[in-house]
């Protein structure tokens, strides 16, 4: 891929409250880019304002020394920061790598917690940083298959599911809280019960214990970017009549609407999901934000507690 990576100085705070539900109780969030070289088809922040555009990556490059300078101004310092909520931290551009690095490092130094969701590879020199803090990680690992040939239509740059579950691998081994995140589950596609059995017996491998799980939900981005990833392929087709009893969700995550498949599809399932998660003792929790119409004990996102 033609990779556009450009520069731009952030002008706002980089310490600042996410507008996401998910993230209260003093957690920030800090995005090191405006997109994303990982391109997933699924993905929602394509269509955020900010998007710079397919194959763009505009860096942050200020926020290193904005952040040096905000610290030591805070009475009440963060109790963890998450990267990153529209851009993956580990894409596999040097000097988006070098920045999260740089800011990482800082921010635990300060014994401030980091929390992090990628689908990229995580080099070896985070590892270290890690393992040396590891009460103070929190990993996330999406992956939402370990079929390769469907991973590699839907997420076409990011690290292979073995890249991926080399990561999980290594941070357990590290003693940092790892769990993992099947979202979106991609219904007639990564939801048929020997998929399903053949993800949790690898991750099992893994020592992976939790797992949190979320079904696709539906925008009109999104199922463009879709129909793109699928071309003509009958899967397309397959996905989206399953969609035809679906209703409108109204998401706590980002007060916004988005097209769920119905409930019934959905609680019949992730207790599917449950049941086979347990053959390998893996708990399973339901994503809060995008299900509280089908689940009232789902979690929400968890980023340094870790109950
Ligand atoms: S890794 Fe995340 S932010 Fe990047 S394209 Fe995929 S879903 Fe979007």
């Amino acid at each position: 891929m033609n990779l556009d990576i450009s520069f731009i100085d952030r002008k706002t705070n980089v310490l600042t409250p996410s507008s996401l539900h998910c993230f209260r109780n003093g957690i920030v969030t800090i995005n090191p880019t405006q997109g994303c070289s990982h391109q997933c088809a699924y993905c929602y922040a394509r269509g955020y304002r900010i998007y710079p555009g397919d194959q763009k990556v505009v860096i942050y490059q200020n926020l290193l020394n904005k952040l040096r300078k905000e610290l030591p101004r805070k009475r009440v310092l963060p109790k963890a920061v998450f990267f990153s909520t529209s851009c993956d931290a580990f894409q596999p551009v040097p000097q988006v790598l070098e920045v999260t690095y740089l800011i990482m490092e800082l921010l635990l130094s300060h014994g401030i917690g980091v929390s992090f969701l990628t689908k990229g590879n995580i080099p070896m020199n985070f590892m270290a940083l890690f393992e040396e803090n590891s009460s103070l990680v929190n990993a996330k690992i999406g992956l939402i298959t370990v079929n390769r040939r469907i991973q590699q239509v839907l997420e076409p740059y990011a690290a292979t599911p073995e890249k991926r579950l080399k990561n999980i691998e290594r941070l357990i081994n590290r003693g940092v809280y790892t769990e993992v995140r099947m979202d979106p589950v991609i219904p007639g596609l990564t939801d048929g019960e020997d998929i399903i059995d053949d993800y949790f017996k690898t991750i099992s491998e893994c020592n992976v214990k939790s797992v949190i799980v979320n079904y696709l939900l539906l925008r009109n981005m999104i199922k463009r970017n879709l129909k793109k990833a699928f071309g003509l392929n009958r899967a397309y087709n397959r996905i989206f009549d399953l969609y035809e009893a679906g209703m409108t969700v109204e998401l706590k995550a980002e007060n916004s609407r988005a097209f769920a498949l119905s409930p019934e599809y959905r609680r019949g399932k992730y207790d599917e999901i449950a049941s086979i998660a347990s053959r390998y003792n893996i708990k399973t929790d339901i994503c809060g934000c995008k299900n509280s119409d089908v689940i009232s004990n789902a979690v929400c996102s968890r980023v340094v507690d870790r109950s």
